[in-house]
């Protein structure tokens, strides 16, 4: 069993909208296939995965460095033991060969595209969904078959008014959600405080809301948002700091009794583990954002559970970043918290497939082999494209 090729492709994301920090106009996502000599019902099987989203495209990366290493290995040097299917452990040993710890970032989304597309082809060999593929791998039996899912937006968009982002978390219950999150730090704190009190009108408690203020603050910022939030009892307040600034997410947390959530922008299972020593994280209330698509996939995803759960923490904390599928697979095949989706947002890789409903803020998990990135007509649109 072999890889015959890998393709890469950059691909833009749709939609003009902003957080306090980052404008998503010019955004791109690395789409990437892995061609394998093995067939199933008469088709080649062939490994899609991408590089989650809100971080660019990983092309220079993976088509430099990491697809000529895994196309130089010896074949056998990237299966298990049985030889029947992928390691993903020693494909992702092969894609970072010669580089030296630590370093992470760009690295690490470009590694997890191809990682993941590895447990698609597993997947897609044993004729199952990622996410019952995962669970066998980490021995936990099978899948779990509903997600617990919350609708990601509320963003400044040009011309914003209360009353739009009213009718925003409207159509996200319409849609069967009971949970959001809505951007914050790109206004004043006043502006921002009344930005949160029209969406709780809406949403009916702060409980069914979390606000994103994507590692804007400083300590001095942050506190004033936390005391300012406090008696909205949130359902939590994340990205306060920059990611990295254990420090000041240790500070807040003795200041805001509220959950905080953070992790998204950590790439590698020591940085978790930093976070847990040195951030103040709470076992019995802080959140954990970690993107298997953007931390060199799932095996190192595991490690980072690991290094929560070693320490007294609950993998059901865990709501890995992103919205999209690979991602919802992972929360499934893991047993953990729920996953973020941005309705209508980020496509084509935001959201899950086309014929997913959300009842009561759940997801039932889908049944078609891989990541079912077919059941997405506009995503696998763009994976054809990419084959041809
Ligand atoms: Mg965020």
């Amino acid at each position: 069993m072999k890889i015959l090729k890998v393709v890469e492709t950059p691909v833009k994301l749709e939609g003009n909208i902003s957080n306090a920090l980052v404008n998503f106009s010019s955004h791109t996502v690395s789409a990437l296939a892995i061609i394998t000599d093995q067939v199933r019902h008469g088709k080649p099987v062939i490994g899609l995965a991408f590089n989650s989203i809100g971080r660019f495209d990983q092309s220079g990366i993976i088509r430099s460095r990491m697809i000529p290493r895994l196309m130089q290995a010896t074949p056998d040097s990237l299966l298990d033991s049985t030889g029947q299917r992928f390691s993903p452990e020693n494909v992702l040993s092969c894609i970072l060969k010669n580089e030296k710890p630590g370093g992470h970032g760009d690295r690490a989304q470009a590694a997890s595209a191809i990682e993941l597309a590895i447990w698609e082809i597993n997947a897609r060999l044993d004729d199952e969904p990622v996410s019952q593929t995962i669970a066998k791998y980490f021995d936990r039996g099978a899948r779990e078959e509903s997600v617990a899912v919350y609708a990601a937006g509320g963003y400044y968009y040009d011309g914003e008014n209360d009353s739009a982002l009213r009718n925003e978390i409207a159509r996200y219950q319409d849609a069967g959600f009971t949970k959001f999150k809505m951007k914050i730090g790109g206004a004043d704190l006043k502006r921002d405080m009344q930005r949160i009190e029209a969406a709780i009108e809406v949403a009916g408690s702060g409980q069914n809301l979390a606000v994103d203020a994507n590692g804007r603050f400083s300590l001095n910022d942050a506190l004033a948002y936390a005391s300012a939030m406090q008696k909205y009892k949130l359902w939590w307040f994340e990205e306060a700091g920059d990611p990295l600034d254990f420090e000041l997410n240790a500070a807040l947390s003795k200041g805001y009794s509220g959950a905080l959530a953070t992790g998204e922008n950590l790439f590698s299972h020591q940085d978790v583990k930093n976070l847990v020593l040195f951030g103040g994280a709470r076992p019995d209330r802080d959140i954990f954002q970690m993107d298997p698509g953007l931390s060199y996939g799932v095996s190192e995803y595991v490690k980072m559970i690991d290094e929560l759960e070693t320490r007294g923490f609950d993998r059901r904390f865990a709501y890995p970043h992103g919205g999209q599928l690979m991602g919802l697979h992972v929360v499934s095949g893991l047993g953990l918290g729920g996953c973020e989706t941005y309705p209508n947002i980020f496509q084509p890789m935001g959201g899950f497939g086309d014929d997913m409903e959300i009842n009561e803020g759940r997801v039932s998990m889908p049944s078609n082999p891989g990541f079912g990135f077919e059941s997405k007509s506009n995503l696998i649109h763009e994976f054809v494209k990419l084959l041809s």
